[in-house]
């Protein structure tokens, strides 16, 4: 076998016929992924993935295995993973492996699926570009002197070049959904509070949420109901929503459903024509399946922006406090211990990072903690109440993903204002704590644009419909980078 299958229901087809093996699978993905060009990976473990695959293959024997069983996956190396190392993509976890595996790896674990290792990311997945990682840029599949996005970029690209079936990012402002839109895959961010982030490295815990990439609309919902659900170790998990059926919609189309178009999406400085182009076809396309667009308002999108850089960089240093050379990674000694928290924080942390910190902190301090953070959540408030409303009168949401396709290597790195831009469309989603999901709409100048898909909290099943019923009408899901193929 040289390529994977298309889907995590066609190999698990393939394996429940018996014409392939798990370990075959995981053998075809092994070599794929060790002759990956992208840096997409920070570490594979074939001994672990080889072992993980032979018990799957028991499972499948005896029949009733889970659908995941025996399925190669990638996971993003901010996600904690027992006695494999986990960096979160800083030189200041060097040499830290955890002890225990996240629940959300558990969860896979026990369906059988097979893990083959870790993926490149922004440091502390703080970043749009993936050029964050103290480990190197990932290289864009379709492009390979252009980013793929960030801060999920490694998960992004594994599955769009065919290295894995499916990989699990987070995402806190964007970081699933705008690197899927850049490699041209599936990918996904719950409702905030559906997925424990126990053993998760926390970036900014009122926004962070772990999510799917994968093929398919479906492949994305499979994984979902694998990873969703209560757990007892995340307190965030207040409501014990039940774990309804992802799937149950996927054919259900959109005839009927209200679906609402933002203006305000279309109205942002730096949209390229291109984008503009595909997603307004996209929505002809919901039209022609029957669906009731309406133009919607939502006038504080730009305020999303601020919002986001005052409360995520203040989470961030709050929970970043941690990294100090006395428990985990990197330590490096000094004199006296404030002398060694500097140094290791100085050696350890890249320059994105600290500026996070010290954003952060400034925004924390005495004196100006109602001027900024108080203030934030106030607007937060507001952002949330305005997408109330507006569900009120719709179904669910359809928008560009990003403004822009990939961008050129070292084409932003120099202004984190326009990097800190290409999430405008995205992280409002994660200051209200709603669903959202990016599905590959078309190509700009043979590059992949996003469609994001938002239905109101706990609405996945909706949101899955929608996007579903999108990939059936087109063919756009199937385009496939020409630099995949390893050389
Ligand atoms: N790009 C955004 C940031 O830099 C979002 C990152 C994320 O979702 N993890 O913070």
């Amino acid at each position: 076998m040289n390529e994977l299958p298309r889907s995590i229901r066609e190999a698990g087809d393939l394996l429940r016929s018996r014409k392939a093996s798990a370990l075959e699978l995981a053998e075809a993905a092994l070599a794929r992924s060790h002759a990956d060009r992208f840096n997409a990976w920070l570490h594979l473990d074939d001994d672990y993935a080889r072992k993980q695959a032979r018990s799957a293959d028991e499972r499948l024997r005896h029949g009733d295995a889970p659908v995941l069983c025996g399925i190669p996956w990638a996971c993003k190396d901010i996600i904690g993973t027992k006695a494999i190392p986990t960096t979160a993509g800083s030189k200041i976890l060097e040499g830290y492996v955890p002890a225990y595996s996240a629940t959300v790896v558990d969860r896979l674990d026990a369906q059988g699926a097979v893990m083959l290792g870790k993926t490149n990311l922004d440091e502390f997945a703080m970043g749009s570009s993936n050029e964050n990682s103290a480990f190197g840029p990932v290289k864009n599949p379709w492009c390979a002197d252009r980013v793929p996005g960030g801060s999920s970029g490694g998960s992004a690209v594994v599955v769009a070049a065919g290295e894995a079936l499916f990989a699990l990012g987070t995402d806190t402002g964007g970081s699933i959904r705008q690197p899927a839109a850049l490699t041209g895959v599936v990918g996904m961010k719950p409702t905030y509070g559906r997925v424990p982030r126990w053993g998760v490295v926390a970036f900014a815990s009122s926004l962070d949420q772990v999510g799917p990439f994968a093929n398919t609309v479906e492949d994305a919902a499979i994984v979902c109901e694998a990873i969703f659900g209560k757990d007892p170790n995340d307190a965030t998990m207040v409501e014990d929503f039940p774990n309804d059926d992802l799937r149950q919609d996927l054919d259900a189309g959109v005839k009927g459903l209200r679906l609402g178009v933002p203006k305000e999406y279309f109205a942002v400085k730096g949209m390229e024509p291109g984008v503009e182009r595909a997603v307004r076809e996209a929505l002809a396309v919901f039209e022609k399946e029957g669906a009731k667009l309406e133009e919607v308002s939502l006038s504080l999108t730009d305020h999303g922006l601020a919002v986001y850089y005052i409360i995520q960089p203040a989470e961030a240093s709050a929970n970043l406090a941690r990294y100090d050379g006395v428990r985990f990674g990197l330590r490096v000694e000094g004199p006296d211990l404030v002398e060694t928290y500097r140094r290791t924080r100085g050696r350890g942390f890249g320059p994105e990072v600290k500026r996070r910190m010290i954003l952060g902190t400034y925004a924390l301090a005495a004196g100006y903690y109602d001027a900024y953070c108080v203030k934030a959540q106030k607007v937060r408030t507001l952002i949330k109440a305005e997408y109330d409303r507006v569900f009120d009168k719709v179904d669910a949401l359809v928008t560009p993903t990003s403004p822009t396709v990939a961008f050129p290597i070292g084409a932003k790195v120099n202004d984190p204002l326009a990097m800190y831009l290409n999430d405008v469309f995205t992280l409002p989603v994660n200051i209200a704590g709603l669903p959202g999901i990016s599905i590959p709409c078309g190509l700009s100048d043979g590059l992949p644009v996003g469609l994001q898909i938002v239905a109101n909290s706990y609405r996945e099943r909706t949101m899955f419909r929608v996007a579903a019923a999108y990939e059936r009408a087109t063919q756009h899901h199937l385009a496939r980078p020409k630099e995949a193929v390893p050389a």
